[in-house]
């Protein structure tokens, strides 16, 4: 039967039912018309795919699939073509388990480094960003397995990322938070898009047509499903309106008996929800027709987790090239060396097919743990006995499990103290020492100029303990670049003041990261598209000729290696503009003597500015061709014909003009244009229905037991030594469960919480009890 066929044979009822999930992880099958259900399953860094579609089953017991190196190493390989063969692989294995869509890859803008998902995302950088997300949907997709882009849009932080407002110019929007989006969507094409739980500018994201079909579909071709995350859907009908498709993991029924008044009342067309049941039938129908046995080869899949690890590896410091050492001369430090920390906690939380520790690969080598695993310094002594007998010291430091997940957001950018202290100590005793940090997202290292050298792993992986071997050893070169820039101090950032406001007010703008660094002249400790090398490279002749710059490239070291050549766009004129973007970049591999002109298009993008729309901008502009955002090795001018930047004008006399320290409340209210409505505490009697049970548990007493029945369901999905709050999982699942609207927690608890029984405690918890339980007992 064609899609057609089927949706003329199914009522409203069953269209409106068919637009939700029927569990956790499937679309719902129509028997009669013969429709199987799909599945879909988390990723993005590997494949969580949960046998059961059950809400009771543990977020960490998942099919054994291999742990890729998460997206902050990805995209610190700079390498679209390694990101196409991660998400290849990443699609065979959704093809052995039988998933038809990847919930994945994440292209949300790392905003602060306190971001708690940001291991799970590319870039500040929102080229870059969509370039790697791209590379990643075109590999899952080359398997005909679907992708889900997520989570659509300015889902930026997750102190109350379900019920959060982003408030956000719409220049900022434009260039930097959707740039990343739409280049995803229009060069990956991906099969759906997720929308993320927030609201953004006072709209939720399942709600907003504007972001949903105009800007999306209409103004960048998508043409594929959009669902939300899970439990995201704000309002159905408008969610219908907006072309929000599928809501997941499944629905409520107060949410589909309103859709169903509302096309009977003439509200709602039933051609929209038609439209939506229509995408939903193409992507299972395409599901089911490239579904296929399959078997994706383990070890190889494992080698390629190795590679990314290796490739990602950023090397922001070599001292008197210290590195590389001989595996002989070495004493190794810190808890990490015999549990790596490799991944992250939540919904990407990958059950490894292997798992690969330094002191069980190199039992031979001389170790002391000194840490534990929160980072707490536990035995100094021994750890500075062996530091003095060694030539070298490597110490593995970097942020605990608990120091970052999603569901909540960092303290703070430090390390653990006990680490601070085990590097500062042995480096007073060792002047040899080598840091190899893991964490997600960038962290103070006050030390930095005490130690040697200091090789940035990210979250690596599987194989991590193997590739940082091979790369502390020169068996394998350092060729990444941070996606990201590293402050002195966390103060620094542009958003320290603003991130993790109930509603995340995004003065900066424009001024992301390196944006923000370069133009208000804040010194960074380590910049934005840096990373070094065992060889060096010499760039020369840059040229311009046929709308292409180019650059000769040669590698003179002794060994072969790859750089990044990034290309930067700065105005001449950059008043109310940053001082340079990222508009392209190339990795290459070069024999030592080998060199190699590497060419850039010029294109359109390069000069715009979003102002009403994309306008290409006038003036005169620098090309920076560099090995870093402030490795800058030349530069060409070009002069441009375009539109005059009207933001110099508007925007005179605010911050935005030239920044300097951190932007004021009221200049971000001129850059609006409108008054900021302070976020208001919600108070007993005006409770709603977009409320949790933990902001509302400290004025009402039947809130305080639901809470206490909803941490208790949740700890049974856990094991009894797991239910801590130092363990990320469970504190994620707990912050979860307790603080999602109640309308979300309706749709994600499988049927145990009923829409009746919902407004039941609402009533009670405003104060009517009698109404509440009225409600309660009427069927
Ligand atoms: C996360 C998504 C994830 C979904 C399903 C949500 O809480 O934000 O990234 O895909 O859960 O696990």
């Amino acid at each position: 039967m064609d899609i057609k066929e089927i949706i003329s044979k199914m009522s409203l009822k069953e269209k409106v039912a068919f637009c939700t999930g029927s569990d956790m992880w499937h679309t719902k099958a129509l028997k009669e018309l013969g429709v199987e259900q799909i599945k879909v399953s988390d990723g993005p860094h590997g494949l969580r795919c949960q046998e059961s579609g059950d809400i009771g089953t543990g977020i960490n017991d998942s099919l054994p699939a291999t742990c890729f190196p998460t997206a902050v190493t990805a995209a610190n390989t700079w390498d679209p073509d390694l990101i196409f063969e991660e998400g290849k692989a990443i699609g065979e294995e959704a093809l052995e388990y039988g998933v038809s869509v990847v919930l994945g890859p994440g292209a949300n803008i790392k905003r602060d480094p306190r971001g708690g998902r940001n291991f799970e995302y590319y870039s500040e950088d929102p080229y870059q960003a969509g370039k790697m997300a791209a590379a990643f949907i075109k590999g899952v997709q080359s398997n005909g397995v679907g992708t889900s882009l997520k989570h659509f849009a300015c889902n930026n932080q997750e102190y109350k990322r379900q019920s959060g407002n982003s408030i956000v110019d719409e220049r900022a929007l434009r260039e930097i938070y959707l740039k990343a989006f739409e280049i995803a969507v229009k060069e990956g094409r991906p099969d759906t898009i997720m929308c993320s739980y927030n609201k953004i500018n006072g709209v939720y994201s399942s709600d907003n047509e504007n972001l949903l079909t105009k800007i999306l579909r209409d103004e960048w071709g998508f043409d594929g499903l959009v669902m939300t995350d899970w439990g995201a859907m704000s309002d159905r009908i408008k969610g219908f309106k907006a072309g929000c498709d599928l809501n997941m993991p499944g629905g409520s029924a107060y949410m589909e008996e309103a859709v169903i008044k509302a096309v009977e009342s003439g509200e709602l067309g039933e051609a929209v929800v038609d439209r939506s049941v229509e995408r939903i039938l193409r992507l299972v129908k395409k599901g089911l027709k490239n579904r296929k046995k399959y078997s994706f080869n383990r070890e190889a899949h494992d080698l390629l987790a190795g590679r990314i690890a290796c490739e990602g590896a950023v090397l922001l410091k070599n001292e008197d090239k210290i590195l590389p050492l001989n595996k002989e001369d070495i004493g190794v430090f810190g808890y990490f060396a015999e549990d790596i920390r490799y991944q992250g906690a939540g919904s990407s939380h990958i059950n490894p097919t292997a798992l690969h520790q330094f002191k069980e690969l190199y039992p031979e080598i001389p170790y002391v743990a000194a840490t534990d695993k929160s980072g707490e310094l536990i035995d100094l002594e021994s750890a500075l006995a062996l530091a003095k007998t060694v030539k070298t010291a490597v110490i593995f430091a970097g942020l605990p499990d608990s120091y970052e997940s999603e569901g909540y957001d960092r303290e703070n950018m430090a390390l653990p103290k006990g680490y601070d202290r085990l590097v500062e100590e042995i480096s007073k005793v060792n002047g040899n020492t080598v840091v190899v940090l893991l964490g997600g997202s960038a962290m103070e290292t006050p030390w930095a100029d005490s130690v040697k050298a200091i090789l940035y792993m990210g979250l690596p992986g599987q194989r991590g303990a193997a590739s940082a071997m091979d790369l502390l050893t020169g068996k394998a070169n350092p060729s990444g670049k941070l996606s990201e820039s590293w402050p002195f101090k966390y103060e620094d950032a542009a958003t320290s003041e603003t991130f993790g406001m109930h509603d995340p007010e995004y003065r900066e703008s424009v001024y992301v990261g390196y944006r923000y660094y370069d133009k208000a002249d804040v010194p960074v400790r380590f910049a934005y598209g840096h990373g070094l090398s065992y060889t060096s490279f010499d760039y020369s002749d840059i040229g311009l000729e046929d709308g292409k710059v180019s650059v000769e490239v040669r590698n003179t070291g002794s060994v072969s290696g790859s750089e990044v050549v990034q290309l930067y766009v700065s105005p001449k004129d950059a008043v109310s503009r940053p001082v340079k973007e990222l508009k392209g970049f190339r990795k290459i591999t070069l024999m030592p003597g080998e060199s190699r002109r590497v060419y850039f298009d010029i294109e359109d993008d390069f000069f715009t500015v979003y102002d009403g729309g994309s306008k290409k901008t006038g003036g005169e502009y620098s090309i920076l061709i560099g090995s870093g955002s402030l490795d800058i090795r030349g530069e060409i001018a070009v002069n441009i014909e375009g539109e005059p930047n009207r933001y110099a004008g508007s925007l005179k006399g605010t911050w935005y003009e030239a920044p300097s320290g951190k932007p004021s409340r009221e200049d971000f209210e001129k850059l609006l244009g409108e008054e900021i409505k302070p976020y208001e505490k919600p108070r007993k009697g005006s409770y709603t229905i977009d409320n949790s049970i933990l902001e509302m548990k400290d004025d009402s007493f039947i809130m305080r037991i639901m809470y206490g029945i909803t941490k208790g369901t949740v700890s049974k999905t856990f094991k009894k030594e797991e239910r801590t709050m130092e363990n990320p999982a469970y504190k994620m699942m707990v912050t979860a469960a307790t603080d999602s609207p109640l309308r979300a927690a309706v749709i994600s608890s499988g049927g145990m919480l009923t829409d009746a029984l919902a407004e039941g405690l609402l009533f009670m918890a405003n104060g009517h009890f009698i109404k509440g339980l009225k409600r309660l007992l009427k069927k």
